[in-house]
């Protein structure tokens, strides 16, 4: 098993207690492949061993813990508006995953097509 950091095994670990929609199977470690790492960023491909069905790609930001930048003004936006992304659900490792499938047909240069900032978990 090779060391990827954490955060790479924890994508892998998030993903085997996940099933594979075709075969029921619970995917495993070898399906779960580093495709690139950038800072921040981890690019998996997920795919179902027992069945070779592929369940996509995920871009999966690494940096969770760490509070980023908060965007200059926020502090000004009213109340109603602060209540209104209070609402939004918190991204998960799904909404990330079918977010991105779409970045698969982009080819290996996908990052240049991602606004600064997009990436966030
Ligand atoms: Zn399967």
């Amino acid at each position: 098993m090779g060391d990827h950091g954490g955060g790479f095994q924890a994508i892998q670990e998030y993903f085997q207690q996940k099933y594979c929609r075709f075969c029921s199977n619970p995917f495993r470690q070898e399906g779960i492949e580093l495709l690139r790492q950038e800072p921040g960023v981890l690019v998996v491909r997920v795919t179902c061993n027992s069945c070779g069905h592929p369940l996509g790609v995920a871009i999966v930001g690494t940096n969770m813990r760490q509070e980023r930048h908060k965007p200059k003004g926020l502090s000004e936006w009213t109340k109603r508006d602060k209540q209104r992304l209070a609402d939004k659900p918190k991204i998960t490792y799904d909404d990330v995953l079918y977010a991105h499938q779409f970045f698969q047909a982009l080819g290996s240069d996908w990052a240049k097509h991602l606004p600064e900032g997009t990436v966030q978990a």
